[in-house]
C-alpha cells in the first residue's frame, strides 16, 4: 500500500473561520506571539496566556471541519495515511483522520508545568488559574510555545522519509524546526503543494503547486490521486 504524508498548517483551517497566523500584521487575533506564545509569556502573565488559549479554544469547538479536513480522510480508502500538523485544532480528528501527528500540540489538551509527559483531554473548554495536576502543580496548555523543543520532530521526520506522495497544505513554512520536514522526502516521492500564496514559498521545483484555497484544491488533488494510482 503507497504511503501518502500530508504537512497541515493553519491554512487548512481558514475555511473553517479559524484565522492563521500571519493575517494581520504578524499578529494572532490581535496578540503579538511573545505575550502568549512563549515561556517568557507563562512566567510574566499566565492568566493572559490561559485566557488567550481559552478564547482560542472556544472559537475551535464552534468551527466545523471543512472539505480539505473531509478529502483527505478519503484516502485512507486506498491508501495508508499520516497526516503531521502544525496545528493545534482538532478538525483532522473531527472529520475522521485516523493517524494524526500534532507538531505543536493540541488546544484540547493540558499538561503539567513539573511534568511534560503529564498530559490530559480538557473536561471543560477552560483552563484556570489553580487547575492542578495530580502532582499537585499549575496546568498549562499542551501546545508547543515558540522557543521550545518540538519532542515529535523526530518521528515525523522518520514518517516523512517514508512518504511516496508528500502532500503540503496551507503552511507559510515560516516556522522552524516544523518547515525543514520538506528536506526529507524521499528523492521519488511525489510532492505536491496546495496554498493560494503558493508564489511565496519557495518551495524546490519538483513540487506540483496548486495555488487555490484548501476547500477547492484539496478535493481537485484527491480526486486526480485516486484516478492515478487506483
Ligand atoms: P501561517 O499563518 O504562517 O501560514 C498560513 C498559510 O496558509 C499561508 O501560507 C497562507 O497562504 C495559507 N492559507 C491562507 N488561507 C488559506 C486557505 N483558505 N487554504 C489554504 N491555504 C491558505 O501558518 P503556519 O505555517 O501553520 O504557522 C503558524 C503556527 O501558528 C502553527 O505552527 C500553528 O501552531 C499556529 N496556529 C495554529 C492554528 C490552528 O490550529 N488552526 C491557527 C493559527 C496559528
Amino acid at each position: 500500500m503507497k504511503r501518502i504524508v500530508v504537512f497541515t498548517g493553519a491554512g487548512i483551517s481558514a475555511e473553517s473561520g479559524i484565522k492563521t497566523f500571519r493575517d494581520s500584521d504578524g499578529l494572532w487575533e490581535n496578540y503579538a506571539v511573545e505575550d502568549v506564545a512563549t515561556p517568557q509569556a507563562w512566567y510574566k502573565n499566565p492568566e493572559m496566556v490561559l485566557e488567550f488559549y481559552n478564547q482560542r479554544r472556544k472559537q475551535i469547538i464552534q468551527a466545523t471541519p471543512n472539505a480539505a479536513h473531509k478529502a483527505l480522510v478519503e484516502l485512507e480508502k486506498e491508501f495508508d495515511v499520516t497526516i503531521i500538523t502544525q496545528n493545534i485544532d482538532d478538525l483532522h480528528e473531527r472529520a475522521g483522520s485516523s493517524h494524526i501527528v500534532h507538531l505543536h500540540g493540541e488546544i484540547m489538551k493540558s499538561r503539567s508545568t513539573i511534568n511534560a509527559s503529564l498530559i490530559y483531554a480538557l473536561q471543560s473548554d477552560c483552563i484556570l488559574i489553580g487547575d492542578k495536576c495530580e502532582k499537585g502543580s499549575q496546568l498549562r496548555p499542551h501546545i508547543v510555545w515558540f522557543g521550545e523543543a518540538v519532542p515529535m520532530m523526530e518521528e515525523a521526520i522518520s514518517i516523512t522519509q517514508g512518504a511516496d506522495i508528500f502532500i503540503i497544505i496551507g503552511t507559510s513554512l515560516a516556522v522552524y524546526p516544523a518547515a525543514s520536514l520538506i528536506q526529507f522526502t524521499k528523492a521519488n516521492a511525489t510532492t505536491i503543494l496546495v496554498d493560494p500564496n503558493a508564489d511565496a514559498q519557495q518551495l524546490p521545483d519538483y513540487f506540483t503547486v496548486v495555488a487555490q484555497n484548501a476547500t477547492e484544491g484539496v478535493p481537485l488533488i484527491v480526486n486526480k490521486i485516486l484516478k492515478a494510482y487506483v
